[in-house]
């Protein structure tokens, strides 16, 4: 018999975004310094290690679906052993959905295999499509195998294929609406993401976040678009295409933060628990776990975190502290 997870608000935990790494093959400015110190690898927890808490999650508390994200996780080594074993957990209502972020550069190489060990769904970065700047933002001259990582993942059937695309004004923004027809193009949605305060040099400027209505109006003038109701706890907005050509999303953490509906719980590479991308304290499980404690115990640390979930960050807000890591170093 599973129980629900609740936190304070009455909000069920149902998401768990697993990192698997900090460690990434590129440096996104938005994201990374161009020099990363990364964890040792005795502080990174093991496959064993993660498919414990979850297992925990999922058995005890019901969780749906896992996420897996990094860093880059396609460079952690032998990932389609984590995704199977992860694929093999399920709730009273069947199998748990396996999803992944990825920045795409390796899909081309690794996607087979993680498609054949359960892997189904993928959001794929991509935040610009000219050449020069994308390597101007990721510090890596990868688009055209990130462009052939996204034809390989709808080669391949990953169903959806979502793209993750971060704005920052005088940046990209000028590109919204190629990259908007790149997905109407090739029949993945795109989710336009505002720039959140997670950098490691800490260089996130509110005048760079270009925000959900300027997004969707810009979008709306060239690709007339319709509201597409009901988003639940997913993190995006979404609009259709009047012309029946898919549908967009956007991501509106800064301008319109959907922490009402969270029902999302995090894993750091090195086995912290977190209960908000944002969250400024962590519940060390892999200390717990590496101690000898058992399942009852782990199960005491994530309901007193979970008992512990805020309201939701305070970007906006004077008294806002950024959290201590990076997007990398947390998972995003
Ligand atoms: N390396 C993978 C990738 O880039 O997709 C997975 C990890 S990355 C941290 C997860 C997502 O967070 C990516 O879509 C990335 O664009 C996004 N991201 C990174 N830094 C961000 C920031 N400061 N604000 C908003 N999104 C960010
Ligand atoms: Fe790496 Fe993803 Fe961060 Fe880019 S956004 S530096 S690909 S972890």
């Amino acid at each position: 018999m599973t129980r629900d997870l609740v936190d304070p608000f009455g909000r069920v935990i149902r998401d768990l975004r697993i990192s698997v790494t900090d460690r990434c093959n590129f440096r996104c400015t938005y994201c990374m310094d161009e020099e990363m110190t990364w964890l040792p690898r005795s502080e990174v927890l093991t496959f064993e290690e993660i498919e414990r808490l979850a297992r925990l999650l999922v058995d005890r508390y019901g969780l749906e679906s896992v996420r897996l994200t990094g860093g880059e996780p396609t460079v952690r080594a032998n990932l389609d052993r984590l995704v199977g074993s992860l694929a093999a957990l399920s709730t009273e209502a069947g199998p748990i959905d396996v999803a992944m972020t990825t920045n795409g550069a390796t899909l081309r190489l690794v996607g087979q295999r993680l498609f054949d060990a359960g892997l189904r769904r993928v959001n794929i970065s991509l935040d610009t499509l000219d050449r020069d700047r994308f390597e101007a933002m990721t510090r890596r001259d990868e688009l055209t195998r990130v462009l052939d990582g996204i034809a390989a993942a709808v080669e391949i059937g990953f169903d959806p294929v979502k793209i993750n695309t971060v704005v920052q004004r005088g940046v990209n923004d000028d590109e919204l609406v190629d990259l908007a027809a790149f997905g109407r193009d090739h029949g993945v949605e795109v989710r336009f993401i505002e720039w959140m305060p997670l950098d490691a040099s800490g260089g996130w400027d509110s005048a760079a976040v270009v925000g959900q209505d300027e997004i969707v109006a810009r979008i709306d003038e060239v690709f007339p678009l319709e509201p597409v109701p009901a988003r639940g706890a997913a993190p995006a907005d979404r609009w259709r295409y009047r012309d029946g050509r898919g549908s967009v999303g956007v991501i509106p953490s800064v301008t319109k933060p959907f922490c009402g509906d969270c029902d999302r719980v995090r894993l750091t590479a090195d086995g912290q628990f977190r209960t908000c991308l944002f969250s400024t304290d962590e519940s060390d499980l892999r200390a717990a776990m590496r101690r000898g404690e058992t399942d009852d115990e782990l199960a005491a640390r994530i309901e007193r975190a979970v008992g512990a979930k805020w309201a939701g960050h305070r970007i906006n807000q004077v008294d806002f502290v950024r959290p201590r890591r990076s997007m990398s170093q947390i998972g995003g």
